[in-house]
């Protein structure tokens, strides 16, 4: 089969793999229908993934077809599915709490595309399928369903974690998917308000279009504006999903006092707390990667309509020409968002 490979630093293309088959009762093969780019692809191909393993083929990001399924997974050959980007076994310490990013089994946590073989292909194995494997229901599309098991279940994830509260205010710095996807999900907990910080005036026109209730503003304007749109001197609740420098100090910056601060963003570089300008402003710091364990809650929403991330998709290639689609999403122009890979 072919397959989109993590060749050398800086070089992914297409190779030949063999057809993967279910070699565990708990694993399953999906033939994959829909996948996507996630900008974690990019870390991989610019080699700021430590751990990922060159060789395998990349994409973590997909929905597909049941094609074989081991003896402990409740899914049948033909079963449409979402893909979670995290395996996790369910068992352990951490899976049992729900961390399930910490998973400590060997294929546990963000395995899939990184460090065994992922979606970018035609076939992918999948361990652990009866905990990472989501059914689409009939009437929900592929593309409408293809975001649930990664940048979704990330802005699902935090959304939740930032504790927002009805009439809250919240502040949610880039409009990039994982940030739309964020203020997706946010809208689901009855806000007051939702303020979102972005620098790029396409990605700023995408908001003001699709999301007409939210307030929009430049990072250079964002603290006055949200002291001014906030009944306490700064926003509730804050989703940091850009991941610059400026935008880590705007995050903790246009917080209230004793606000919850959810840092989702994956920066390329330390980033730095000046604790004495803080001291006394009481912020809680939640940090990290997807707990990626409720995409059947995700799938429930999509399901009724109540979230629809289909407006990312804004462009669409054939699997042939994944390069030319990766140039694309790297360059982030003609307004791309995400891209869907037809397979
Ligand atoms: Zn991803
Ligand atoms: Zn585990």
């Amino acid at each position: 089969m072919k397959a989109y490979t993590y060749l050398d630093r800086g070089k992914f293309g297409f190779t030949e793999k063999e057809r993967p088959h279910a070699a565990d009762a708990r694993d399953a093969v999906v033939r994959v229908t829909l996948a996507s780019i996630c900008t974690s692809d990019l870390h991989i191909m610019h080699g700021s993934v430590p751990r990922a393993v060159k060789g395998i083929a990349v994409g973590h990001e997909m929905v597909g077809v049941v094609e074989e399924a081991g003896s402990a997974v409740p899914f049948r050959r033909g079963d449409r599915v979402a893909v979670n980007v995290e395996t996790y076994c369910g068992k352990c310490f951490f899976c049992r709490r729900g961390f399930v990013n910490n998973c400590t089994d060997p294929n546990g946590g963000w395995a899939l595309g990184c460090r065994i073989d992922g979606g970018q292909a035609e076939y992918v194995r999948v361990p652990y399928a009866d905990t990472g494997l989501t059914k689409i229901p009939d009437h929900v599309s592929d593309e409408a369903a293809l975001f649930t098991g990664d940048i979704l279940a990330t802005g699902y994830w935090a959304a939740d974690i930032a504790g927002i509260g009805q009439g809250d205010t919240v502040f949610i710095i880039g409009a990039g998917p994982t940030g739309i996807c964020a203020l997706l999900c946010a809208r689901l907990k009855a806000p007051g308000r939702v303020i979102v910080c972005e620098k790029d005036p396409a990605r700023r026109r995408f908001v003001t279009e699709h999301y007409p209730d939210v307030l929009i503003v430049p990072p250079e304007e964002a603290e006055p504006f949200v002291r001014a749109h906030s009944a306490h001197g700064g926003a509730d609740a804050v989703i940091e999903a850009a991941g610059t420098a400026e935008s880590f100090r705007l995050a903790w910056a246009c917080a209230r006092p004793n606000a919850v601060v959810a840092v989702v963003a994956l920066y390329d570089e330390p980033q730095i707390l000046p604790l004495p300008e803080m001291y006394g402003k009481n912020l809680i710091f939640k940090t990290g990667g997807v707990d990626g364990c409720r995409c059947g809650e995700i799938m429930e929403l999509i399901a009724a309509g109540k979230i629809d991330t289909t407006p990312l998709i804004t462009h669409t290639f054939a699997f042939s020409e994944l390069d030319r689609a990766y140039a694309l999403f790297g360059s982030k122009a003609e307004g791309v968002m995400k891209i869907a890979i037809r397979m």
